[in-house]
């Protein structure tokens, strides 16, 4: 079967509300295209649990700074169609940049406490457009559940708040990070990447390992763990980093000790020469 492919918002939506008459659940897997295999099993999973699922392409001026990539953001529409329909989606919306926000566009979502730390921090403005796109698509798509990657785990619990506070009805559902062989989290914009940063860029995984070994063995000092993790990161003068931090998996606040049950999250981000790249693991005793 081939994909259904929808560019107008009102197209959306009148194909979502009769598939809800019908009785169909829907999902909503919200992406910027170039999609890849962590992609991929956002949508594959979300095929397991749900009738309909709409993959939305969208490269979001809103949500990148100035000086950030968007102008060069890697894109390739073809691609990406093969790729749904071989995780199983049928559907895929790709409005246009005029469709989503038109010159008399006017409303932006604005997010507390939680957007403001970590990715708030180095990208002022980025959680308001993550929000203000990924509730339009919400709005778009009429979904019963959304898909989003652990890769990006701040901007997971943004989109929790926003749905909880303003009682969207949406079960949000998180993804596993996929990886490379090498572990490498998996990036559109690890095209960016030079074989020789490629590898560089294992410092990543190989810091929040060390990390999650000390918590494993007990260690509930915070700074303890993040001198831990810096000191590898170290190991490669390459990386510029902007935070290495472990904090409250839930809240994102930073304890000077953490409590045994505590769920964690180590968090990173940097740059590696012009590439921006971040990472994360969790930990929990559960
Ligand atoms: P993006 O196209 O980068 O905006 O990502 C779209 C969705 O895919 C987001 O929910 C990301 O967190 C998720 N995603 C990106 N990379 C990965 C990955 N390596 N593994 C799992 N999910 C991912």
């Amino acid at each position: 079967m081939s994909l259904n492919v929808i560019q107008s918002i009102s197209d959306m939506q009148s194909i979502s509300n009769a598939l809800r008459k019908e009785g169909k659940s829907i999902a909503c897997v919200p992406t910027m295209g170039y999609l890849h295999e962590g992609h991929a099993s956002l949508i594959r999973e979300a095929v397991k649990h749900h009738d309909i699922v709409i993959t939305t392409i969208f490269i979001n001026p809103l949500q990148f700074g100035p000086k950030e990539d968007f102008e060069r953001y890697p894109r390739d529409t073809e691609r990406d169609i093969a790729i749904i329909l071989a995780a199983g989606g049928k559907y895929v919306f790709i409005p246009s940049i005029y469709e989503m926000y038109p010159p008399e566009f006017q409303t932006t979502i604005s997010i507390g406490n939680i957007s403001k730390s970590f990715e708030g921090l180095y990208r002022p403005g980025h959680f308001e457009g993550v929000a203000t796109v990924v509730a339009k698509l919400f709005a778009a798509t009429k979904p019963d559940a959304a898909y989003f990657g652990q890769k990006d785990y701040q901007q997971t619990l943004v989109i929790k708040q926003m749905v909880k506070d303003l009682n969207m009805g949406i079960d949000i559902q998180v993804i596993p990070t996929l990886r490379e062989s090498s572990g490498l989290a998996m990036s559109s914009r690890n095209v960016y990447l030079s074989p020789k940063e490629k590898k560089s860029a294992l410092v990543l995984q190989s810091a929040l390992q060390t990390g999650l070994s000390l918590i494993r063995d007990g260690n509930r000092r915070r700074i303890s763990i993040e001198e831990s993790m810096k000191d590898i990161l170290a190991g490669c003068p390459e990386f510029e980093i902007q935070y290495c931090n472990a904090a409250l998996g839930d809240t994102l606040e930073m304890p000077d000790e953490f409590s045994e049950t505590d769920q964690i999250v180590l968090l990173i981000a940097g740059f590696l020469g012009k590439t921006r790249l971040i990472d994360n693991m969790t930990w929990s005793s559960k």
